[in-house]
């Protein structure tokens, strides 16, 4: 007789605690307001609050070690001895652990980076042949035997030696990390032998979502041998290897013969994982099946449907539904959403109206979806994913008819073309000076826009304080000699959540919040339905800064790629259509603002890189549409009007080409930190269009002398000839920094361009 329910499986669950309180306890030990004894408090209720969710909510496979005071990498990092030479001297193993993720007095931080395609960032080890790896595992053993007292058996989750490996990097000259493979393996089988004693059959899961990113035949023999020989290691343990955010069928392959426990596959993602399925042998199947990333509402229709092409592979003994990720990238819950209109409500689902799912989805399987025990879940769900389909808030047949008749648009001319008349037009002079856009977010600045949000000053007011900020800055700007001024961006929280406010069929929520790393969260916006601009959104703002001054300024738009990255995206539209009615908005913004008398518009398109796909073989689709979208955006602009791109990384080899097809007049880049490596791409390449390569790191609260930036501007000059296509402005804005801070390292670049101007002489004719 077959189990009467599904087993469910929940890769991960959330740990910064649902009113953000594993993030304020932190904060307030970092700033020794509390001794560790209350961090230690707090993490306990948080862990024990989260167990209990899941297990009320009758989660099989529930775990241990999700949880972190910072990070799970580091966390293996410290498991495995992996600890930096120049933290050894803080003795204290938590000051020691938050220096590596924090830095402390004169010890730099490690360095920290994006997980997968996600907003999450973790901090990457830093690893060397001789370092003297060694076994750690108190931190997994106390959050077993934890949960255990109070009566729960969970799964211990733990980072697998690939991956980790794979998203490490060597200080030791050598690049290759894999092939430490044997110094640490060791201490995995250690663990493990340690782990075999602690209980009756314990399942422990190995996280490996490098394995979705094109593994090569050596990692995946590297792979292979590895879990031959964890899973030898005792017939006590049941071992998974989990992977997500993509398929993973050569990973699944190379487990042949080997019989772990189980393969996590992600079905939401990787689609193509039921190509994996006839290699799975018997082993149990944790299929991903409700989005560990996004917050709808599952369709119960289409899961079973999917789940039914799953049992045509796999016995349905050996299926045990799962999210697809670690739930770490949703919110708790919706219960914390007082403000949200209900019918929109009804289509979301957060972690742990997920976690419901996951029991509904697994009773309804076995009853054929009308039995009592599901209670009539079936037919609701299906009724409100109905509802949701066909509601006008969704679906707005005027916005689809005009993105429709729009079509693919570029702009007019040709780069040459357009810069001819640009430069006769502006006269700007040579390495002209400029900044990304914001100024530093004042206390009182960000009062203001609370005070106007709460509804406590009048619109009067309001617009009183910001048209004073943005005077200020203009006042600032023209006396260091800037020659291109922004206005500051005084009135936006954040570059995504402005405009997300201002687009119809987008959302925000109260309490949305994911970490984005460490204590640090994002409250990323929600598009649910069909987006368009109901009227402009920057132009009053920009026309009265240009207004104040006879120099330009640069108005500043979020591009429609960005935009996209940073929030939910509805899941019953292509990302590509969705992306594309956002560039009609901002297209309709650039038309607006050039017919105001705006000459200069920048794009920012920061989070351009992070939409890639993890697979090789998708990126250029992405690429295809994701370049389409920008350019679409900017297509109103006249051959007059100039357009600059911001990007904030450093590393444009993988991208260089589509960095060209989206033809901006000036791109504004990240490279104080990276130095000239960067720009030989874009030599190499031929790349023609104007740029300013930043020329100090803006995320450090230094002031670079200008002595030190004439250096730098003549390193640009030497790597990026001719002179007339160079910028000079920082790596990117500046709201972070204090004014103080600002106002000297702007003088200072101001300076340092007009020493090198001189030297050049008025055409750039002299050498340097
Ligand atoms: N214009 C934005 C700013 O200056 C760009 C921010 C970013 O690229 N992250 O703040
Ligand atoms: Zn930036």
């Amino acid at each position: 007789m077959p189990d009467k329910r599904m087993k469910t499986y929940v890769v991960g669950f959330p740990r910064i605690g649902e009113r953000r309180e594993l993030k304020k306890v932190l904060e307030k030990f970092w700033s020794r307001k509390i001794t560790f004894d209350s961090v230690i408090k707090i993490t306990r209720i948080l862990r024990k609050k989260h167990w209990f969710y899941q297990k009320e909510a009758g989660i099989d496979f529930i775990s241990s070690n999700d949880f972190s005071l910072y990070d799970s990498m580091l966390d293996t990092a410290i498991m495995l001895g992996a600890i930096p030479e120049r933290f050894e001297r803080i003795r204290d193993g938590h000051e020691r652990y938050f220096a590596m993720a924090r830095g402390a007095q004169g010890t730099e931080a490690m360095e920290m980076t994006k997980w997968f395609n996600t907003n999450y960032h973790y901090i990457v080890p830093e690893l060397s042949k001789d370092m003297g790896f060694s076994l750690n595992p108190k931190k997994l053993i106390n959050e077993y035997r934890e949960a255990r007292e109070l009566r729960i058996k969970t799964k211990i989750n733990v980072i697998g030696p690939i991956t980790f490996l794979t998203l490490s990097k060597r200080v030791d000259g050598d690049d290759d990390t894999l092939s430490l493979l044997p110094q640490i393996l060791p201490h995995y089988v250690s663990l493990l032998n340690q782990l075999a004693r602690l209980d009756d059959e314990i399942v422990i899961q190995f996280d490996e979502p490098s394995l979705v990113r094109d593994p090569d035949p050596r990692t995946l023999d590297l792979f292979r041998s590895s879990y031959e020989a964890l899973n030898r290691v005792d017939s006590n343990l049941k071992l998974v290897v989990m992977t997500y955010f993509d398929h993973a069928k050569e990973a699944v392959k190379a487990l042949k013969g080997i019989p772990v426990y189980g393969v996590g596959l992600d079905f939401v993602h990787g689609r193509e994982n039921l190509d994996a399925l006839t290699d799975t042998e018997g082993k149990k199947v944790i299929a991903g099946l409700v989005d560990g990333r996004n917050v709808w509402r599952n369709d119960y229709e289409k899961t079973l449907a999917l789940l039914g092409t799953i049992e045509n592979h796999v016995d349905s003994q050996d299926i045990i539904l799962s999210t697809s990720c670690s739930l770490l990238h949703t919110p708790y819950s919706l219960e914390h959403e007082e403000m949200m209109e209900q019918e929109i409500r009804s289509w979301m689902s957060f972690s742990r109206e997920k976690l419901r799912e996951l029991t509904d989805i697994s009773t309804i399987f076995y009853e054929g979806g009308f039995g009592v025990a599901s209670n009539g879940a079936f037919e609701q769900n299906r009724k409100i994913i109905q509802e949701r389909y066909s509601s006008s808030r969704v679906l707005n047949k005027a916005v689809r008819r005009r993105v429709r008749s729009i079509g693919s648009k570029k702009r007019e001319g040709t780069f040459p073309a357009r810069n001819e008349v640009q430069k006769q037009l502006f006269a700007l002079p040579l390495l002209p000076t400029t900044t990304i856009g914001s100024f530093p977010q004042t206390e009182e600045i960000r009062r203001l826009r609370q005070d106007y949000k709460n509804g406590t000053i009048s619109d009067k007011e309001y617009g009183e304080g910001i048209r004073r900020y943005i005077d200020l800055c203009l006042e600032f700007q023209q006396t260091i000699g800037l020659d291109v001024l922004v206005h500051g961006e005084p009135e936006r929280n954040d570059m995504v959540e402005y405009f997300a406010e201002k687009l119809s069929g987008f959302l925000l929520t109260q309490n949305g919040w994911v970490q984005s790393y460490g204590s640090r969260c994002v409250k990323p916006p929600v598009i649910y339905g069909d987006t368009a601009r109901p009227k402009p959104m920057t132009v009053d703002i920009i026309s009265y800064a240009q207004s104040k001054t006879t120099r330009f300024v640069k108005g500043i738009l979020t591009g429609p790629v960005t935009i996209l990255n940073w929030s939910f995206v509805r899941d019953d539209l292509e990302r590509a259509s969705v992306c594309e009615q956002i560039a009609v908005a901002i297209r309709d913004e650039i038309e607006d603002l050039q017919n105001a008398g705006i000459r200069m518009i920048q794009v920012d398109e920061a989070a351009f890189k992070e939409g890639y796909p993890l697979r090789k073989s998708r990126a250029l689709e992405y690429e295809k549409w994701a370049v389409r979208c920008f350019q679409l955006a900017v297509s109103t602009a006249a051959p007059e009007t100039q357009i600059h791109t911001h990007m904030c990384y450093s590393d444009f080899n993988d991208i260089i080409h589509t960095i060209e097809k989206m033809d901006a007049d000036v791109i504004a880049i990240e490279t104080a930190r990276s130095g000239n490596r960067l720009l030989k791409v874009f030599v190499e390449r031929g790349y023609k269009n104007e740029i300013g390569p930043g020329i100090y790191d803006i995320h450090s609260p230094r002031v670079p002398s200008v002595k030190e930036l004439e250096e730098k501007i003549r390193q640009r000059i030497k790597a990026l000839p001719p002179v007339s296509r160079l910028w000079i402005n920082p790596d990117c804005g500046l709201k972070t920094r204090d004014w103080d801070e600002v106002k000297q390292s702007l003088k200072n670049m101001a300076a340092a361009a007009k020493k090198i101007r001189r030297e050049l002489g008025p055409e750039g004719e002299k050498p340097i």
